[in-house]
């Protein structure tokens, strides 16, 4: 039998101005102007949960964790990523690698790059080496260029079978 693998894909934006530090993957990145959501609206932690539920046939973010639901209010996303991924395993999957893409026009992401790597592998009980993270500006176009948004494209490739997946 041969290892099966799955390709998901994610994309979260959220809305800038909120009276919070600005999280991205489980990194305070500025101390206001946070992006407005229910939870702590961790556009990184988002998409990857979607990403995953994507390449397992999960479902998505909305329909797990709804956004009516009190329970949501104020988390940490980390858990989100963490219980997902928690549910994958459960059913045999193994994360091979994540690869996302923040688009943020200010303040400049790639000093926190590191910081966000490492914490999106804790919450994916993998490590820092399988998750890739880029980031770039909208340009100054649409409302992400405007500095009204942040968004965020995730994939992730996931295996089960008879294999662990490649180092
Ligand atoms: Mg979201």
């Amino acid at each position: 039998m041969l290892p099966e693998y799955r390709v998901g894909n994610g994309y979260d934006l959220h809305r800038l101005g909120a009276d919070h530090p600005l999280r991205i993957g489980g990194v305070d990145i500025a101390p206001d102007g946070g992006a407005i959501g229910h939870s702590d609206a961790d556009v990184a932690m988002h998409a990857l949960v979607d990403a995953l539920l994507g390449a397992t046939g999960g479902g998505d973010i909305g329909r797990r964790y709804p956004d009516t639901d009190p329970a949501n209010r104020d988390v940490d996303s980390s858990r989100f990523v963490a219980e997902t991924m928690a549910d994958l395993r459960k059913a045999g999957w193994d994360l091979v690698n994540a690869d996302l893409t923040i688009v943020l026009e200010r303040p400049k992401v790639s000093p926190f790059a590191d910081a966000m790597r490492q914490q999106l592998a804790a919450a994916l009980g993998t490590d820092a080496k399988r998750i890739s993270l880029k980031a770039k500006t909208n340009e100054g176009v649409d409302a992400v260029g405007a500095g009204e948004a942040v968004a965020c494209h995730a994939v992730v490739l996931v295996v089960r079978g008879p294999t662990q997946a490649p180092a």
